[in-house]
């Protein structure tokens, strides 16, 4: 059998490991547009930005013998443009025809883009090695910078270049950081952070214009007509699943492509995995966007093509690190919420905590600043569905450990 993906990044290399580890002999061919070795996505707002570019192989997903070893055909530089399926075959953009067995649609989302910074020099998103190696050469010879969008791309670029010595300046839309995915008590945590390193914040401000000198970027205008002046700008405002090359096959798609909870699509013999799949019958209802989901995707599918048992649910997980503190987060905070009742629970260390959230009573998400402690057994609440009361949660002295094990 030839299993042939699409899309080599978390989700793809994550399906081809679990593959071989459940024992699949036949044939795996990975594809992607990207050239060269593929690269871990979260440093490149982290590390990979302030590293100098000798050694960014240290971010490999997997060591260059890693494919050979487990015979992986890895075909980087080559652009799917078409999926056949009744003639079970995909298309290269050059025109080449390859057959399959199965297809796994791993292609991940793209950056949302602002019409008014088009085709100007200076102007940065970040979503693969190339666009981060573009944005650090660019910082490099930079005073300053704008970030657009205080979601946590955002805020971790401009936490990295603040601490780099840059100045910073971070817009964002919304009445709040991080207003999408994280609780109200973590926006303020991560909102007073960035103020006592000097990051500029300017929250509830639209964009009115970007403008352009010979080209490069000068500056923005927001609506309240304060224009910003920067060297350089960035802009996290989010992504867009790739959805096109599906829906061209026929393929039902939505805010992403519909799977169901095997990550089968509509489409038999093909499967989507990662960032683009969204599940029709998630108990979420959204798309989720992290390793561990990209993990977790890729482990179900290989088991649903195996024949195996589909891989035990856990709590969606996400980290994120700005200014050497880092963040972990199990479950999902409701976007919008009248009944959301955020409680802050203190960690071992005197500046740990976690924000343990409840909706209509039942814990929704745990969010743990510098905390492993608090947030692996809110995470472990989570998964046996259970819910402390408001009391034991925010009494450091409750035996939170117990109460796990108990149930
Ligand atoms: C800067 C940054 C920081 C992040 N930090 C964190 C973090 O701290 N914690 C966390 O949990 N998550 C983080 N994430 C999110 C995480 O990286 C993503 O959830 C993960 O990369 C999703 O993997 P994926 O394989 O589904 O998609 P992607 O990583 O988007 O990969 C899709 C791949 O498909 C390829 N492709 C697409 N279309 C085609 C085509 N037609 N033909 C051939 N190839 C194609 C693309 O080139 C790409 O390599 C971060 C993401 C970014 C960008």
């Amino acid at each position: 059998m030839r299993v042939i993906v699409i899309g080599a990044s978390h989700a793809g290399i994550g399906f081809v490991d679990a593959m071989r580890r459940n024992g699949f002999d036949g044939e795996l061919v990975l594809i992607d547009s990207l050239v060269g070795q593929p690269l871990e996505r979260p440093p490149l707002s982290k590390a990979f930005l302030c590293a100098d570019g000798e050694d960014d192989g240290r971010f490999a997903l997997r060591k260059a013998d890693w494919f050979a070893d487990n015979r992986i055909e890895l075909i980087d530089g080559c652009r799917v443009a078409a999926i056949h399926p009744d003639a079970r075959q995909i298309e290269t953009a050059s025109g080449e025809h390859m057959s399959y067995d199965r297809l796994v649609l791993a292609i991940g989302a793209t950056p949302r883009r602002l019409p008014a910074a088009a085709h100007m020099s200076g102007v940065f998103e970040l979503r693969h090695p190339d666009d981060a190696a573009g944005l650090r050469a660019a910082a490099a010879d930079a005073s300053s910078a704008i970030v657009i969008g205080g979601g946590y791309i955002g805020l971790e670029v401009a936490a990295t270049l603040v601490k780099s010595g840059k100045d910073v300046t971070v817009i964002e839309a919304a009445p709040r950081l991080l207003a999408r995915v994280a609780s109200p008590a973590i926006s303020s945590f991560f909102a007073g952070l960035h103020a006592d390193a000097g990051t500029k914040v300017i929250t509830d401000a639209g964009v009115e214009d970007i403008a352009a000198d010979h080209g490069g970027f000068s500056h923005v205008t927001l609506s309240d007509g304060r224009q910003l002046l920067a060297d350089m700008l960035v802009v996290g405002i989010g992504v867009t699943p790739e959805t096109a090359l599906a829906e061209k096959a026929g393929i039902e798609t939505g805010n992403g492509i519909l799977v169901d909870s095997d990550m089968q699509t509509s489409m038999a013999g093909i499967y989507a995995i990662g960032d683009g799949a969204l599940q029709r019958d998630s108990a979420y209802g959204i798309r989720i966007e992290s390793v561990h989901n990209a993990q977790d995707s890729a482990e179900r599918a290989a088991a649903t093509i195996n024949g195996h048992a589909p891989p035990a649910v856990q709590a969606p997980w996400f980290w994120s690190e700005q200014f050497g503190l880092r963040l972990q987060s199990a479950g999902i905070v409701p976007a919008a919420a009248d009944d959301l009742v955020c409680l802050r629970r203190p960690g071992k260390r005197a500046d740990g905590f976690s924000i343990w959230s409840f909706r209509g009573g039942e814990l929704c998400a745990v969010e743990a600043v510098g905390d492993p402690a608090g947030y692996m057994l809110g995470k472990a609440c989570l998964e046996k569905g259970l819910s402390p009361t408001h009391d034991s949660v925010t009494d450091a002295a409750f035996d939170m450990k117990a109460f796990v094990a108990a149930k």
